[in-house]
């Protein structure tokens, strides 16, 4: 059943059409042709026939159908893009689908209903609102993100899902609810600000709950247990932090504007930066950058500004991800706020601060230059000085064969 499913979707999606949404194509004899969204290349090796409804790229080997291009392109699961092609071709979806997307859909449906209880509690937490306030959020960027609360309580959210007919297991598969030791349900995400994370087609998959400050005990001695300053949700099939970007579902159409993508650290500096009017902005979230995350905005970028925490800790962590962004071909640019610790601080204390700095972001080897050369040469007398000028080196080596 499934199968004619498929058949009957790709017969009314035409897959050149259907392309043409994602790629410019150029016709090529009896075919089409267009730059590979799955390897970088100056020249189209990506090939598309008509007669035969499949995709072919002569340089990186990858072919497929209009299925195997979503699932690709969009990182999608194959039950994601049956539902998601089968809305573009206005198929009806029957029952008789596989276990796996049922259990797909569970999981989207119930991160759904998460998102709007937390967002109903909001609405009734004045105390939170006005944390959110001081922080710098408008209630126009906390309505757009869904921003939303966990009370501090062992289980409102449980008790409310299994009101509405989830089981106990779906919450656990969801990642929702935690199990203790006695065998009790018990909420993941309490007494936290919830920021829900969007897939890249702008559908719940997960959430980061952020301690709310009278409920942090991490830097209480007398604590009888220790929060965490941030917790997310588990891997799922539909959450994998190495793929998902933060924002990226309302941020990708300024970025593929721009050609050029903002990096930030968090949740916080990407709301901010994006309210400030910083819009191909994105956040990678609860995880250090990775090549998943490049490949999807290089879909749509071939520069990245990183603008990370003004210290040490985020100089640190802009190098690795100059080193692995320049890795995956992008041109980098590191953006430094001299006066605020991160782009969160700086767009709180003035929108326009955002903007200033991106506009003066210097290239990766000047941003080594800054960091290791020193400024006074007389320096270069001591051992220390010499160190620093040998990793300014060993820094820039890379960039040499590139340049
Ligand atoms: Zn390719």
């Amino acid at each position: 059943m499934a199968s004619s499913t498929t058949e009957l979707i790709k017969s009314k999606l035409d897959i050149v059409d259907f392309l043409r949404g994602y790629l410019t194509l150029q016709p090529a004899g009896k075919n089409f042709k267009a730059l590979c969204p799955f390897h970088h290349e100056k020249s189209g090796s990506f090939s598309i026939s008509q007669e035969r409804q499949r995709w072919h790229c002569f340089g990186c080997g990858l072919d497929g159908d209009i299925f195997g291009f979503v699932m690709k392109y969009e990182n999608m699961e194959f039950g994601e893009a049956l539902r998601f092609l089968a809305e573009k071709a206005g198929v009806e979806l029957k029952h008789e689908n596989p276990a796996e997307y049922r259990y797909t859909g569970l999981l989207y449906e119930l991160n759904d209903q998460a998102k709007n209880f937390y967002r109903t509690c909001l609405a009734a937490a004045p105390i939170v609102k006005k944390y959110l306030e001081e922080r710098g959020l408008t209630q126009e960027t906390i309505d757009e993100f869904e921003i939303g609360w966990a009370p501090n309580e062992p289980e409102g959210l449980s008790m409310f899902l299994l009101n509405t007919g989830s089981s106990p297991q779906d919450l656990l598969q969801a990642g929702l609810s935690i199990k203790t030791e006695r065998g009790l349900m018990l909420d993941r995400f309490r007494g936290r600000v919830m920021f829900p994370i969007h897939n890249h087609l702008g559908k719940v998959v997960g959430f980061t709950g952020r301690i709310l400050p009278q409920f942090d005990t991490s830097n209480d001695p007398k604590a009888t247990y220790v929060t965490a300053k941030y917790v997310n949700s588990p891997e799922t099939p539909i959450f994998q932090k190495s793929k998902l970007l933060y924002g990226f579902w309302k941020s990708k159409d300024a970025i593929r504007e721009a050609k050029s993508a903002v990096l930030v650290e968090g949740q916080m500096d990407f709301l901010m930066s994006y309210q400030s009017g910083a819009r191909n902005v994105i956040a990678s979230s609860g995880t250090a950058l990775t090549s998943d995350h490049l490949r999807s905005i290089h879909r749509l970028a071939d520069e990245v500004v990183l603008c990370f925490d003004s210290d040490a800790a985020g100089s640190d962590a802009a190098e690795r991800a100059i080193d692995l962004a320049e890795a995956n071909d992008f041109a980098v640019k590191v953006a430094t706020f001299k006066d605020f610790k991160d782009a969160a601080e700086a767009a709180k204390s003035d929108p326009a601060n955002v903007a200033r700095t991106l506009a003066v972001a210097v290239s990766a080897p000047l941003f080594y230059f800054k960091k290791y050369l020193p400024t006074d040469m007389s320096q270069l007398q001591s051992r220390d000085g010499v160190i620093k000028l040998r990793g300014f080196f060993g820094k820039i080596k890379n960039m040499w064969r590139a340049v």
